[in-house]
């Protein structure tokens, strides 16, 4: 989603004449797209903000857009007294306001709901992977998440100006689509005439367009994979055999304080049907250990129910209290110490598992996206249908953006293959 956010911002600063620049010292104007989700994004903001200002040129414009900047709000401006402006994720298309009126400080933290969607404006290329935003917001609440805070309650965006969003891309560039939201399989729309769309919709219909070669959605709130979602990954060859389908705990207590009040029986149950769905399917998970009053033995649920699902490639996080949510104000915080404890041994096992499956993928022939040449100039990257990492030796001038590669090699990080074709 940031990265949506950033490519937006980009395209309305591009289209007014400006360049992108990475050097600070040369920029006219500098924002920082931000991440309210853990407290240490939060802390890298306000650190990275106090060395800009000492880096930049002294009348360059400056500030947060995001989540950081809906958090703080004018928080920020007595911090950081230098900041121009600060506007939340749902108003940083009034960025262009700030180069009209460079003398005022500009914040606006408003929820606009799905305002913002009208006003950007598109973008002349896509990226070969295009991030299609369908809804914003999340109405779960989590007791430990600040989403639904920072991004306000869940709004699905009307089911045409996606497809339009869609098409664009696919004119434009686009081989991948990519649909988000914070709760993206809820995504649900009723138009004029009373017709409901949902997410098995919109992938149907992005399926049709001749330029898109591979359609994948994040991220995925268990209890929304409904039946005809999952029927879409029997049907639709164009959709990644890959789903990150966060479960968080493996603990059924743990689960109830987080608010996510699904049976663990449920979660194993979805994952089974969308086997027989889609056999070579994978699936990836997120994790926060240490959430208050998990015991050792609640801890060791979460350590099983990696086991029996064998993640490929899952992000785990030690909880982090976060202001205005309830787990914040629970009794039972967890010590630090334990915390980290429990985060190793359980990212020890999550990246035995991802070597076991990138190890197991050698000798086999994927369909790769080119993404870019790596940092040395001499290989290029793709990305699997798994979403690994491929790396393959340059092949001269007709680099091919979606390859038949064979893989020759793994390790925990990546794959490196040869192209086929
Ligand atoms: N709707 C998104 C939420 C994005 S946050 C989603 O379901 O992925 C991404 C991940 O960050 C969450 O899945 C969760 O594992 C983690 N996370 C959210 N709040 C957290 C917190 N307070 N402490 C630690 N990890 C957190």
């Amino acid at each position: 989603m940031n990265v949506y956010d950033g490519q937006r911002i980009a395209g309305m600063l591009t289209s007014r004449g400006m360049k992108q620049t990475d050097k600070v010292s040369e920029a006219d104007i500098i924002i920082l797209n931000t991440c309210a989700v853990r407290a240490k994004a939060t802390d890298k903001v306000f650190s990275a903000l106090g060395r800009i200002r000492n880096e930049k040129k002294p009348d360059a414009l400056f500030g947060i857009v995001g989540c950081v900047a809906r958090e703080s709000g004018a928080d920020a401006f007595r911090r950081i007294p230098e900041l121009n402006f600060v506007l939340g994720p749902q108003s940083y298309h009034k960025l262009p306001e700030i180069l009209e009126n460079p003398d005022i400080k500009l914040l606006n933290i408003d929820l606009g709901g799905l305002e913002k969607f009208d006003e950007l404006p598109q973008l002349e290329k896509s990226p070969a992977v295009a991030y299609i935003p369908i809804q914003e917001g999340c109405n779960h609440c989590c007791t430990y998440c600040i989403v639904p805070y920072t991004r306000g309650r869940e709004l699905s965006r009307p089911f045409n100006d996606i497809i339009k969003d869609t098409i664009h891309a696919a004119n434009t560039g686009a081989i991948e689509i990519c649909f988000l939201g914070q709760n993206v399989n809820g995504y649900k729309y009723t138009d004029q005439e009373g017709k409901t769309y949902r997410l098995s919709d919109l992938i149907r219909e992005a399926a049709k367009l001749n330029a898109i070669q591979r359609i994948r959605f994040t991220s995925s709130y268990p209890t929304e994979m409904t039946n005809d979602l999952i029927d879409m990954f029997r049907t639709e060859t164009k959709l990644l055999p890959f789903l990150n389908l966060p479960i968080q705990s493996g603990s059924q207590n743990v689960l109830t304080r987080m608010n996510r009040p699904y049976s663990l029986d449920l979660y194993i149950d979805i994952v089974n049907k969308l086997k027989s769905a889609r056999p070579d399917i994978q699936i990836s998970s997120d994790f926060i250990v240490g959430f208050p009053g998990e015991t050792d033995s609640d801890f060791e649920q979460t350590m099983e129910i990696a086991k029996r699902v064998k993640y490929i490639n899952s992000y785990s996080f030690k909880y982090s209290p976060r202001p205005h949510t309830a787990a914040a104000l629970m009794p039972d915080q967890i010590p630090e110490s334990i915390k980290s404890a429990r985060l190793a041994k359980l990212d020890a096992y999550l990246n035995d598992l991802q070597r076991e499956f990138n190890t197991s993928c050698i000798g086999k022939i994927m369909p790769c996206l080119y993404e870019g040449v790596d940092k040395t100039g001499r290989h290029l990257v793709y990305r699997t249908p798994y979403m690994q990492q491929c790396i393959t030796d340059t092949v001269g001038e007709a680099i091919p953006h979606l390859a038949q590669i064979e893989i020759t090699d793994a390790n925990k990080a990546s794959l490196r293959g040869k192209i086929i074709k």
